[in-house]
Order: structure tokens, then C-alpha cells, then sequence
């Protein structure tokens, strides 16, 4: 790939071990990797004039449900929680089909982009009957955008017949979910520094899977070398069903199946108490932190000063867009931020750990050490903000921590992702914006007659 010189950057925030901040700067990105941060003007093939702009790390989803785009905002389930929306939600998700993965990918993932995430997990368990190739669907239109993707075989197998939640129509055998999952990692997992493409495996949760699966899955993760993900502790309900169900609390539950440990990470994580959140963090088990999802559900508000002074990894993470209901990573650190700061005082993370929380701790429970910091020998992954709006004047005094205290409002200007620009002056560069969104119409209309 050809050079890219950035010049005249107004002031970069790092988030490396120093936490550094540098001022008018010069960043070079080769290969993908940057090479230099400096004064000097280095040779680059491209040039880019950042004009004085402030630049940040590229930001990192470490849990969504794209496909969920497509049931936002829908009235009939707006004052439920977690069981009842789901129970609601299944019967619009059976009819899910490739074109409509398509849709949410390119509308998902391109919002990310222009919102400074340049890193995007996402967790795919609804596999309607007849619905094939739907993670292939998802890594073209990461591809088409430009952007980092990590994607998950997700996968539900304990039917409402069996004692689970989900309708027959959307679980699947053990047999059908571990040979699409050993095709997936064989066919797009690349474990290589700076990968575009990485595979993990992720049963949905407590309630939509058996024992087995859960076992046989972290063995063929381990077998691979991917990651193992799942959705747990999120609700009083799930900790409820596993006391009756097993007779244990979640974590132990999951401990029994083969599922802590440094290749593992939940979503959500609310319901841990003292002793669990101290075996994550001597196991080095992860959780995405999913804030804006946990107050739309009345699911509860996870204990993160604790996990973060406990040496828990922790992500950020914005959850499916049902109940979001965006793809935006900036809103994620400042509700993040504010959320924390209400309920914790002067125990609440500052907002340039929430920051670090979206950048270093989503390439931690990512497993990634090669994105998430502005250094060199990192990725050249990154977004720019011009410090010149409106809504920006007055700012200036703390960079490290604007995008929690204060927020951004509206799109990022640059986004850049292994050195390659896809977004520039807010728009995307790589696709027709408004071809994608008048797709996405028509197939949203078709999906809801
Ligand atoms: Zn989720």
C-alpha cells in the first residue's frame, strides 16, 4: 500500500502508555502501519493537510447486532425489557435474509465510520431456516466500507420447546452451527498483524443455547486459536433462569462449560458481584460495556470503576440497534461517561477513560495489539475532528477527555483506517452514501410486507 503522509496535525492524543499528547505533528502511515510522529515532513506518495485538526485513535465496537438496524425505534416495544422485547422482536427476526444483512451492514457499519469507529465487532445469532451465507454477506460490506471487521458466528440452539426463548424458526442443530462456524474461521479468519478480517464464536446466551453447544464451540475455538464471545450477567431475569435452571449463578455456570479465561468476553456483565469480578480479572475474562443498550432495557448499570480498578479488560461497546439505537461509538463514551459520573461521583472513570475504554480496552477484549493506540508500529487507524465548529469553541483545555465531558456532536471529519482515508469532510468515500441509504429503503420496505 502507498505512504500517507498526515501533516499539520493541531494536536494528537495517543492514548499510549505515556498518554501522550502531541502538538503540530506529522504522521506517516505505510503498509498500513505507522511508521513516524513527528516534526519532520517525511516522503509519502499521498499528502493529507489536517489543517490544525485534533486526531484520536480509531474507535473500537467490541459488541452490536447489525442486523438489528432494521427493528429500531418500533413503538410496539419501546417500555419492555430484555425477555419481552426479545420474545417480541424473534417473530420480526425469522424473516432476516441475506439482502437485508446486506442493507444493515453497509447502513451499520458506514455510520460507524463516519462516527470515528474504524473497528467494528459485530455478533450475528439469528439464522433463519434457508438463510445461508449471511456472515459472508456481512464481511463483503466491511470490505465494500473499508473498515476493520471482526464478525462472530453466533448461534442459537435451545428452542422454546426445550425451555429456552427463542421460537423453532430461529435455533439450529449442533451439527449445522459448528460446521458453519469451522467454515467460517477456515474461509475469513486471518490472525495476521493489522488483519482486516477476524472470526469469533458466539453462542447468543444463557437462555438460547444448550450445554453442549457452549462446550463444543470453546473446544473448536481453541482448536482455531479464535475468540469465544457471549451475551451474560445482563439481567436480574438471566441470573434468576440460571439459579432455577442449574442451581449456580451465571458465571459459574460458565465456568463449569469451559468459558473464562483470556480468550473470552460477555456482553454486558451488570450482575457480577465482588468475588466474580475478581476471578475476571485474575482470568483476564473481558466485558463490553454496553451502557446506552443497559438504560434503554432497564437492564441495570455495570459496576465499571470496579471493574477498571480491579484490572478487569473492559470494551465499549453500543449493542444491537434495537436497543440503542444507533452505530455511533462517540455517543457510547459520552453517555458512558455522564452514566457513570451519576451514579459513581468521584469513583466514575474520566472521560479520557472512557476514551481508552473505546479505544485500548476494545483491542484488549478483541484480543488485538496492534490497533487501539496512536503509535508507531501501530495500525493506521484514526479520525480527526476540526477544533473550528461551533459546538467545539471553547473546548481546547482537555483534549484527552473532550469526547466524554463534552461530546461530539455530528460526524467526525476524517476517518482513516490502515492508512487508507474512508471518510472525508464527514462523508464516505469508498460508497455511494445515498445509494446505500435509498438500498436500504427499499429492502426495509420489502422486509416489513
Ligand atoms: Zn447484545
Amino acid at each position: 500500500m502507498a505512504g500517507l503522509l498526515i501533516k499539520n496535525i493541531g494536536t494528537l492524543v495517543s492514548c499510549d502508555d505515556n498518554d501522550t499528547v502531541y502538538h503540530d505533528v506529522n504522521m506517516l502511515i505505510e503498509d498500513g502501519e505507522i511508521r513516524y510522529i513527528g516534526s519532520d515532513l517525511k516522503n509519502a506518495d499521498k499528502v493529507y493537510d489536517a489543517k490544525g485538526m485534533i486526531m484520536y485513535p480509531g474507535l473500537i465496537n467490541s459488541h452490536h447486532h447489525l442486523y438489528q438496524i432494521f427493528s429500531r425505534n418500533l413503538p410496539q416495544v419501546q417500555n419492555m425489557e430484555l425477555f419481552d422485547w426479545l420474545t417480541a422482536l424473534y417473530e420480526i427476526w425469522k424473516n432476516l435474509d441475506k439482502n437485508v444483512i446486506r442493507s444493515t451492514s453497509l447502513v451499520g457499519m458506514g455510520e460507524f465510520l463516519k462516527t470515528g469507529c474504524t473497528t467494528c465487532f459485530d455478533h450475528h445469532y439469528v439464522f433463519p431456516h434457508g438463510a445461508d451465507l449471511l456472515i459472508d454477506t456481512q464481511f463483503e460490506a466491511a470490505s465494500e466500507l473499508g473498515i476493520r471487521m471482526h464478525a462472530s458466528r453466533g448461534s442459537m440452539s435451545l428452542s422454546k420447546k426445550d425451555g429456552g426463548l427463542p421460537p423453532d424458526s430461529v435455533v439450529q442443530s449442533l451439527d449445522e452451527i459448528l460446521a458453519d462456524s469451522q467454515r467460517l474461521i477456515e474461509t475469513y479468519h486471518d490472525s495476521s498483524r493489522f488483519s482486516m478480517r477476524q472470526v469469533a464464536l458466539a453462542p447468543c446466551s444463557p437462555f438460547s443455547v444448550t450445554d453442549d453447544l457452549m462446550k463444543q464451540s470453546a473446544g473448536l475455538a481453541r482448536q482455531y486459536g479464535v475468540r469465544l464471545h457471549t451475551h451474560l450477567a445482563e439481567t436480574k431475569d438471566e441470573e434468576n433462569y440460571m439459579i432455577e435452571k442449574y442451581g449456580k449463578r451465571p458465571l459459574e455456570v460458565m465456568q463449569d462449560l469451559g468459558w473464562v479465561g483470556d480468550d473470552v468476553w460477555f456482553a454486558h456483565g451488570i450482575y457480577f458481584n465482588d468475588e466474580e469480578l475478581d476471578l475476571l480479572a485474575q482470568t483476564k475474562t473481558g466485558v463490553a460495556h454496553c451502557p446506552i443498550s443497559n438504560m434503554k432495557l432497564s437492564s441495570g448499570i455495570a459496576k465499571i470503576p470496579q471493574m477498571l480498578s480491579k484490572g478487569v479488560p473492559v470494551g465499549l461497546a453500543v449493542d444491537g440497534s434495537a436497543s440503542n439505537d444507533g452505530s455511533n461509538m462517540l455517543e457510547e463514551i459520552r453517555v458512558a461517561f455522564l452514566l457513570h459520573r451519576l451514579n459513581s461521583s468521584n469513583d466514575a472513570p474520566s472521560g479520557y477513560d472512557m476514551l481508552k475504554m473505546a479505544t485500548r480496552g476494545s483491542a484488549s477484549v478483541l484480543g488485538r495489539d496492534d490497533i487501539g493506540q496512536l503509535s508507531v508500529g501501530y495500525a493506521g487507524d484514526a479520525f480527526m475532528v476540526s477544533p473550528d465548529r461551533i459546538d467545539l469553541v471553547g473546548t481546547q483545555f482537555d483534549a484527552k477527555s473532550m469526547l466524554g465531558t463534552v461530546g461530539l456532536k455530528g460526524n467526525v471529519d476524517t476517518t482513516i483506517v490502515g492508512g487508507e482515508i474512508v471518510v472525508d469532510g464527514g462523508v464516505l468515500m469508498n460508497v455511494d452514501e445515498d445509494k446505500v441509504v435509498a438500498d436500504a429503503k427499499q429492502t426495509l420496505e420489502k422486509f416489513y410486507q
